[in-house]
């Protein structure tokens, strides 16, 4: 986790200049894959083995078990490092415009009843 706090900080710097720019969704896909080939140990930090699938939070691009993150979001949805909220997770990445996105579902609010449709 040695450069997880600024890649954040990029992340949130671009979001807040990003009236004057277009999105960069394809550059964070980009850090994903350099940040897997420059890491030289990869352990998961919720089940402390090797990874299992590996996943990235689309925020802070922390990583996990696709498995291990997926029922921690389950829980909450906020990195376990970091603490910051993520609405997506990108697992199965072979490349950078190569991978799924697991999109969590927006937290129930508690004074509306959810309609089916
Ligand atoms: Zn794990
Ligand atoms: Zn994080």
């Amino acid at each position: 986790c040695t450069t997880g706090p600024n890649t954040g900080n990029i992340l949130t710097t671009a979001a807040a200049t990003s009236s004057s720019s277009p999105p960069t969704s394809s550059a964070s896909a980009r850090a994903v894959v350099t940040a897997e080939e420059t890491s030289p140990d990869s352990k998961c930090p919720i089940c402390l083995d090797r990874f299992n699938n590996l996943a990235y939070l689309d925020r802070c691009l922390h990583r996990f078990c696709f498995p291990c993150i997926q029922e921690w979001s389950h829980n909450k949805a906020e990195c376990p490092l970091c603490k910051q909220p993520f609405t997506s997770i990108l697992h199965s990445v072979r490349a950078e415009d190569d991978f799924k996105e697991y999109t969590l579902r927006p937290a129930p609010a508690s004074n509306s009843i959810p309609h089916r449709c």
